[in-house]
């Protein structure tokens, strides 16, 4: 009965915020109806989605298999460079909308409950960032990506089973060739962690970020895990299509 009326109460704070506050749709900048979070309608409806969690040897898989490590499966929740959706990423992770990062998440995580390719999965992992990074930024947008993919999969996060060991230069300030070379060998497992989790029978894990392009700090991230005997499967909010 309370909760009845504080549920209708809310709904009428908010209507009331949207009068004086109008929210906005953080693709096309249109105003949210009541019932809309976040993101309208019509862009949820038009978002650029890469169905690749259905199918395997997808771009994505080729992406990090070329870099020379094996992946189980690998799939993104959508495309990012299409107007508008490139901005998700943007408000998540520099401007620290992390309602926004938690509602993507989300998506991601139901549909990888729905999807076989992913069901032998038995524990999720974040890439982390470097401390020195995180420190500014004040979050790990992977950590939060993984604790919503966690729940959706009834499924644990471990945070701390990687470690980045030197601070890389953000990608961009590099050509390809660089980055490769940037980023190999700065991933470490936390052996004593890894321990554990052998002997608790879990050798399949599920390793979260927020973007993968060239899967290069995608496949440095792997590589240790593998080495340490698990076998990895790959989910990132979104990815691009094309290189
Ligand atoms: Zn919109």
């Amino acid at each position: 009965m309370w909760r009845r009326i504080l549920k209708l109460f809310m709904r009428d704070v908010r209507a009331l915020g949207d009068i004086l506050f109008p929210r906005q749709c953080n693709v096309c900048g249109a105003f949210l109806q009541n019932e809309e979070e976040l993101i309208c309608g019509a862009c949820l409806a038009d978002m650029p989605l890469t169905y690749m969690w259905d199918y395997g040897d997808n771009s994505l898989e080729r992406r990090i298999i070329d870099k020379g490590v094996y992946v189980v499966a690998a799939t993104s929740l959508f495309f990012y460079r299409y107007e508008g959706y490139s901005e998700l990423i943007r408000t998540f992770k520099y401007q620290g909308n992390i309602d926004l990062g938690r509602f993507l998440a989300a998506r991601l995580g139901g549909v990888l409950a729905q999807s076989p390719r992913f069901a032998s999965v038995q524990a999720v992992v974040p890439v982390p960032l470097h401390l020195f990074k995180r420190f500014r930024r004040g979050f790990n947008q992977s950590d939060i990506i993984a604790e919503e993919v966690a729940g959706a999969l009834h499924l644990q996060s471990f945070p701390k089973l990687l470690k980045k060991r030197r601070y890389t230069k953000t990608q961009t300030a590099f050509g390809t060739g660089e980055r490769e070379g940037n980023v190999k060998g700065s991933f470490v497992v936390n052996q004593e962690l890894a321990g554990r989790l052998r002997r608790q029978g879990i050798c399949s894990i599920l390793l979260i970020d927020d973007v993968l392009t060239t899967g290069a700090t995608m496949a440095a991230a792997i590589e240790p895990l593998v080495k340490a005997g698990f076998r990895i499967s790959v989910a990132t909010l979104a990815s691009v299509e094309d290189l």
